[in-house]
């Protein structure tokens, strides 16, 4: 039997209670394949810090690193919204996992059924199919980043900051092959999104971009959009695209106006990528929902689990090559969710709402038809 190798992170409030559905539902997906998860649950954000005084405690770095994978739930919450800055539980225990495995890319899928349009702040004629759109975000370089970053004061008594932006072509070339490699598995359209008007940075990436799709891809079809453009044509019309990539502070702003016109967080998946291949000669990746912790809702059984399940879909795919597995427990959510009309309260929309238990339930006796 193949074993899939797996660090299991769940995480603070909601966290845990969607990752044993998500679990549930992996294991009714790829049991039937002949695989076998074999998988480690360590504490992580609060957890680690109740547990072990670290966000990220050593012995849950050493889980993740004898891993092929991480399935991370969410983290952080009232419990420790008193902690300075740097001990704070996202903070403290995504960077350093990002730094330790180089995770440079952000894949977020744009999903929206045509049935939860209600969801999304966008009228619903104009998007009557729903939304099904991915953003790739480049994650370690960039502004947020580059050297020099500092405040100095200057002669005449005012202050002046400066952050750099900076990228090498080595970086950009792997974020387009992250986005290639995604449009080829969906329509074959790529949209590189840059500010190639005004910045030298984005100079370099249009023409390594133009460059590296002539000579890698040359069959898929490549676009370029400027990103205050970009922002807008998402609001306007977001099938226009199909898979769009860009750089990592625009990428932080176009996921997160995607996610808002996507509607429920509690749908949303999201996949970053690592610099090493893992043993089954695959990216190392980091799966998670996009969402928060939701203390709101927590303990009362009512999260959705459909973005964890969907994360964990995302692992399937990327970090061990498990393509048809992950696009049949994919779906099974689409169908449950879509045929079945079971709904968690967030995508209720004046349906009797199920519990997070019922609905994978329902996800697995889906997988099972
Ligand atoms: P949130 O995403 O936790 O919640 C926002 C709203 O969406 C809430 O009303 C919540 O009930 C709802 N929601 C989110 N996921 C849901 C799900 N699966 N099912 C049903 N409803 C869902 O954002 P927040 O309230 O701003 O943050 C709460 C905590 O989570 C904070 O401590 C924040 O720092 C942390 N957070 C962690 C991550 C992460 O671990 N990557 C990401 C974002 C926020």
């Amino acid at each position: 039997m193949t074993k899939l190798k797996f660090a299991v992170l769940p995480g603070d409030y909601i966290g845990p209670e969607v990752m044993s559905e998500a679990l549930r539902v992996l294991v009714a997906a790829t049991a039937p394949a002949g695989l076998e998860l074999d998988y480690e649950i360590a504490p992580v954000g609060g957890a680690g810090i109740d547990e072990q005084g670290q966000a990220l405690p050593d012995s849950t770095l050493q889980t993740c690193r004898q891993a092929d994978a991480i399935l991370f739930g969410s983290v952080g919450g009232p419990k420790w919204e008193n902690l300075p800055p740097q001990e704070q539980p996202e903070r403290a225990a995504l960077l350093p996992l990002r730094k330790a495995f180089g995770l440079f890319a952000n894949i977020r899928p744009g999903l929206l059924y045509p049935e939860l349009t209600d969801a999304s702040p966008l009228k619903s004629e104009r998007i009557p199919e729903g939304i099904d759109i991915v953003c790739i975000r480049e994650l370690t370089g960039g502004i947020y980043f580059g050297q020099p970053k500092r405040t100095t004061q200057l002669d005449n008594g005012e202050y002046q900051a400066i952050d750099t932006m900076v990228y090498q072509t080595s970086e950009i070339e792997r974020i387009a092959e992250v986005a290639a490699i995604t449009a080829r598995g969906r329509g074959g359209r790529v949209c590189s999104v840059d500010k190639a008007n005004v910045l030298e940075t984005s100079v370099l990436w249009r023409k390594t971009v133009v460059n590296y799709f002539a000579e890698k891809h040359p069959d898929l079809e490549l676009t370029h959009m400027y990103v205050d453009n970009a922002a807008m044509q998402l609001a306007r019309d977001p099938n226009q695209f199909d898979v769009l990539f860009t750089e990592n502070m625009f990428g932080d702003i176009l996921s997160d106006e995607m996610a808002v016109i996507c509607g429920s967080l509690g749908m949303m998946s999201s996949a970053s990528l690592g610099v090493q291949r893992n043993g089954h000669g695959h990216p190392f990746g980091l799966f998670e929902p996009a969402g928060g912790t939701a203390p709101d809702i927590a303990g009362k059984g009512v999260a959705n689990p459909c973005a964890q399940i969907l994360s964990g879909a995302m692992l399937l795919r990327y970090s061990f090559g498990q393509e048809e597995l992950a696009h049949r427990i994919e779906a099974a959510v689409r169908a449950t969710v879509t045929k079945d009309g079971l709904r968690t309260g967030d995508i209720a929309f004046g349906r009797e709402p199920v519990g997070t238990k019922a609905m994978a339930d329902a996800i697995i006796a889906r997988l099972a038809r």
